[in-house]
């Protein structure tokens, strides 16, 4: 089915924990289209409360996948954001202190010194350490 004229009937599909030394420090919860099987995520800060609605749920395009980008600088809940990837090309990446970063996409994955990532649809259910 085309994903553009699906209306989505997302239910949940699972969750990926974002741990620093072992201890959990947000996560990403996973919906699923039961009709067209596209993926919605939310990002979630550990202790601050979302409430999730189908009608809010992000857009994303059928050539981008939900991926994290990890800093390798920044601490805490600077230290990821949930994203959308395209394959290749670069993604603009907001830093703590208002500085735009320009990073490479290279196959779904963020390629710099001081940043990775890792896609959501590879993790569903498993805990990150970053
Ligand atoms: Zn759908």
């Amino acid at each position: 089915m085309n994903t553009e004229i699906c209306k989505h009937q997302p239910v949940y599909f699972g969750v990926i924990n974002i741990n620093v030394s072992e201890r959990t420090i947000g996560s990403v919860d996973v919906w699923r289209c039961g009709v067209c099987k596209k993926k919605f995520c939310e990002e979630k800060q550990l202790g601050i409360e979302s409430i999730t609605d189908i009608v809010g749920m992000p857009k994303i395009e059928v050539d981008e996948k939900w991926a994290v980008i990890v800093s390798k600088l920044q601490k805490g809940k600077d230290k990821w954001k949930l994203v959308k990837l395209k394959e290749n090309g670069t993604i603009k990446h907001e830093t703590l202190n208002e500085k735009v970063l320009s990073l490479k996409i290279v196959n779904f994955k963020v390629e710099d010194d001081q940043h990775w990532s890792f896609l959501i649809e590879d993790n569903v259910n498993k805990a990150i350490e970053i």
